[in-house]
């Protein structure tokens, strides 16, 4: 539980026989100003006081670890939750705005074989106060260093749509409480086709990310696993079915693995699902992970993701290479993985027990 779960009627009960206008100062307080309780110089201090006794106002995250990289303009935070089970978000600064990348679960039961989450496992769905604080505490952050968060992606652990009915009550509180919009806030996904049609007919309109990574079956089972339920023959369809009544262009993931998928045919074959959808292309040059899959998984020369880029470009597909942050510390795409990364996939030598 996060103060961020608590709706409005809620937060009256904490104030009664307080005049009705605390309600307004409190919600302000955490959804504007960011603030702790004891922060709420608005109220009077007995009231105050009051409040901070009550364990339902505390935040849900407990710093564990902060770790920065690319000269501060990149910031991973390890947080604890009130069962233990840690999450990751990491705040990025451009030069024209700033983006937070936020943790829909804490694990991943996906499996994604190049997915550092997914090979920790899955731990428990986050309430929706604990993805809102996640956006809360960013925005404070930049706040403090004379930024404004203005971009929210649904891109560090977990699957969203797994989680999609908390998911999308914490964007509703992103846009209506805390005003961010609509438009900065991406949800990605790595295909559950239920959830999809559920977004097509939600009443205001996000940006839709679908971790692609590979255009026919058998390479899309063997990468995202969940494709043996949702093949692409399902998946596609159901895309289109998105982009008639939103009118909204997807966007698709595609992690670029050296020899894996990143073959002229590859790109051909994506180009086709792309131009057919009109969805844009985010090429993800593959972040290091450790791993024990029985293939390759070395990320393609730079100079290969800048042809593929062309390649797709010159198939018509509008494609753009995704700049990657945080590797040093681990904050990258499919890096996040709470404190499991040295234990993956290190197997015990032959013989030990
Ligand atoms: N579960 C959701 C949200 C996570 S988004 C989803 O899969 O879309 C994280 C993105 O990083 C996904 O596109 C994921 O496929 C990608 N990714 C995972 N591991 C990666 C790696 N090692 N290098 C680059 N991208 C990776």
């Amino acid at each position: 539980m996060s103060r961020y779960d608590l709706e409005d009627s809620d937060l009256a009960e904490l104030l009664v026989g307080e005049p009705s206008y605390r309600l307004k100062q409190l919600h302000d307080g955490l959804y504007q100003k960011f603030s702790e309780v004891d922060e709420l110089s608005v109220f009077p201090r007995a009231l105050r006081e009051r409040l901070s006794l009550r364990t339902e106002l505390d935040s849900a995250l407990e710093i564990v670890t902060e770790l920065s990289a690319d000269d501060g303009k990149t910031v991973k935070w390890l947080f604890r939750l009130h069962d233990s089970s840690e999450i990751e978000t990491v705040l990025m600064h451009y030069r024209d705005y700033s983006t937070v990348c936020i943790s829909s679960q804490a694990g991943c039961a996906m499996a994604c074989t190049f997915c550092a989450t997914g090979h920790g496992g899955y731990t428990r769905q986050l309430t929706t106060g604990e993805i809102v604080e996640q956006v809360v505490f960013a925005a404070r952050r930049s706040r403090e260093s004379g930024r404004r968060l203005d971009h929210v992606v649904f891109m560090g652990m977990g699957e969203p749509f797994a989680n999609f009915d908390r998911v999308w009550r914490a964007v509703e509180r992103i846009v209506n409480d805390l005003g961010l919009a609509s438009r900065h806030v991406t949800l990605s996904t790595v295909g559950l086709v239920p959830q999809i049609l559920l977004l097509a007919d939600k009443p205001f309109q996000v940006n839709l990310a679908v971790s692609l990574h590979a255009a026919n079956n058998e390479l899309r089972t063997s990468l995202v696993p969940i494709n043996r339920r949702y093949p692409l023959e399902v998946l596609v369809p159901a895309l289109e079915h998105y982009f008639a009544r939103t009118h909204r262009r997807i966007s698709f993931e595609w992690a670029l693995i050296a020899g894996v998928n990143d073959s002229s045919p590859d790109a051909i074959e994506l180009a086709s699902i792309a131009r057919q959808l009109r969805a844009h292309v985010n090429l993800i040059p593959l972040n290091p992970i450790q791993t024990d899959a029985p293939f390759s998984m070395e990320g393609s020369s730079p100079e290969r993701v800048e042809e593929f880029a062309d390649e797709l470009r010159e198939l018509g597909v509008n494609t753009t290479v995704r700049r990657t942050r945080g590797r040093s510390i681990d904050a990258a795409c499919g890096q996040l993985a709470a404190r499991t990364p040295i234990q993956i996939g290190r197997r015990a030598p032959k013989g030990s027990k």
